[in-house]
């Protein structure tokens, strides 16, 4: 706290860990002593660096670049790059910490990272995305690699700014290699990837729900974001039979009583990802939907939430409401969606929670599988990659059972996801010493 203590994200992120994992090291006497969570919450290295790029009016700007390599362990570093206004040390940070208990819990050899820049690209055009992209790695590529570190998407960050981020990479090392995941089909991406995050979320409630003998069938679903993880959820759980009634963006949220079904998807899909618009404009095409300002979606009634936007945007009146709603089952796709008020509401009403470090590791994952598929020199087909998907999700949801059942049956999957993700570390970290 002394050393981090100006970093709100971060700390939040640790502090849900320590809650979990200290009882459990004080219990068992190899880890006790070692201070090895000390050790994990120091990063092995953090980058920061300057970005100067030139805009469309032939001004200079000037952003500030991040990488966060953040444990190696169990393998590369690996995680997303972000781009938002809002990215600082503490936010990456949070998410290379958070990313290190999910690829261990993926049950593939990678270790943790994240990095990204307080760029923002809304209402920039493609040429400046490019610039932007260039400018970014023409410093990250010196300390990423194969065998280093392989960024990846996050918000921000998608198959347009990957591509102009690899160009560089490949243009700067003259050589074609597996360095970021989330590319291109035709330029060594994996099928799935794009789908991954969102449908391994729903993958996840769906597991979560047979506990209870139920399905995501016939049920009704709250949705918040509409970018890459928001709209593939949402795809899901329209395959799977649920009903989705709300989107959102930064300005607010779409509600559609009728449920958005594969067409209007389909229209959320070009609007956002190809006209770059607002979420509002559902409504000029589907006027019996309401347009929300300024607000997030939890106050609509619903079976399930699937937090899918970003860290922090379900706060404990929102986890209140949701439950007096009738609310069963909460999986995060963002990461931290949900405070810690939030979580122990959720917690205390003992409906299913899933914390994003488990019911969204299937992006992460699919990437392992991208990076497998890379070195292997080799494509999978949809069907072999969507059915690894299913078993990976299927893994991490046994993992949080067996070391997360209460006494009284009850599953806190925070806590079975800390420290089945902890363990494998821990026990890494442990074989190679002090380094
Ligand atoms: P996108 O950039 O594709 O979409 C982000 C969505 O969240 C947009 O609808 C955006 O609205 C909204 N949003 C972003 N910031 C805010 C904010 N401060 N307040 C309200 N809404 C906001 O990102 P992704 O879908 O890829 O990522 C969403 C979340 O999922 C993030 O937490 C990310 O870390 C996490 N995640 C993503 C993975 C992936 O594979 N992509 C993997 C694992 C986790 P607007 O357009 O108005 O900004």
């Amino acid at each position: 706290k002394e050393r981090n203590g100006h970093e709100p994200e971060f700390l939040q992120a640790v502090e849900e860990v320590a809650e979990t994992v200290i009882p459990y090291i004080v219990k068992h006497d190899i880890y006790y002593g070692k201070n090895i969570l000390l050790r994990m919450v120091e990063p092995e290295r953090l980058i920061s660096f300057r970005v100067c790029w030139v805009d469309d009016s032939g001004e200079i700007q000037v952003n500030r670049g991040y990488r966060v390599q953040m444990n190696s362990a169990i393998g590369p570093y690996k995680g997303g790059l972000r781009f938002h206004p809002t990215v600082n040390a503490s936010i990456l940070k949070f998410l290379a910490f958070e990313q290190v208990f999910k690829n261990s819990l993926t049950t593939l050899p990678m270790g943790g990272g994240k990095g990204g820049s307080d760029f923002d690209p809304k209402g920039k055009s493609d040429n400046e995305i490019m610039r932007f992209c260039h400018a970014f790695m023409s410093e990250l590529f010196r300390h990423i690699g194969p065998n280093t570190d392989i960024p990846a998407g996050d918000i921000g960050v998608g198959t347009r700014e990957i591509g102009f981020l690899f160009g560089m990479y490949k243009k700067l090392n003259n050589e074609f290699t597996g360095v970021l995941t989330g590319k291109g089909m035709s330029w060594g991406g994996s099928l799935i990837r794009p789908e991954a995050t969102g449908y391994g979320n729903v993958y996840f409630a769906q597991k979560m729900l047979e506990t209870k003998g139920d399905t995501i069938e016939g049920k009704s679903v709250v949705v918040s974001g509409s970018g890459n993880v928001a709209q593939y959820a949402a795809e899901k759980v329209i395959q799977l039979g649920g009903k989705v009634l709300t989107l959102s963006d930064s300005s607010g949220y779409i509600y559609d009583e009728e449920g958005i079904d594969t067409d209007k998807l389909k229209f959320v899909m070009e609007l956002k990802n190809v006209k770059r618009g607002r979420i509002s404009e559902y409504l000029e095409t589907y006027p019996n939907a309401k347009f929300v300002k300024g607000k997030t979606p939890w106050e609509v009634k619903c079976d399930v939430a699937l937090p899918c936007a970003t860290q922090n945007e379900l706060h404990e009146e929102d986890a209140k409401t949701l439950l007096n709603n009738g609310c069963i089952c909460v999986s995060e796709g963002a990461n931290m969606p949900s405070t810690k008020e939030a979580i122990a509401a959720f917690h205390k009403a003992k409906i299913l929670f899933a914390p994003g470090k488990a019911s969204n590791a299937g992006g992460v994952a699919t990437s392992g599988l991208e990076m497998t598929q890379n070195s292997l020199r080799y494509k999978w087909t949809r069907e072999e990659v969507d059915n690894k998907l299913k078993d990976i999700m299927a893994d991490i949801h046994q993992s949080c059972i067996e070391y997360g059942k209460d006494e009284d049956g009850y599953v806190d999957y925070v806590k079975g996801a800390n420290i089945a993700g902890f363990v494998k570390v821990a026990d890494a970290m442990l074989a190679q010493g002090i380094v």
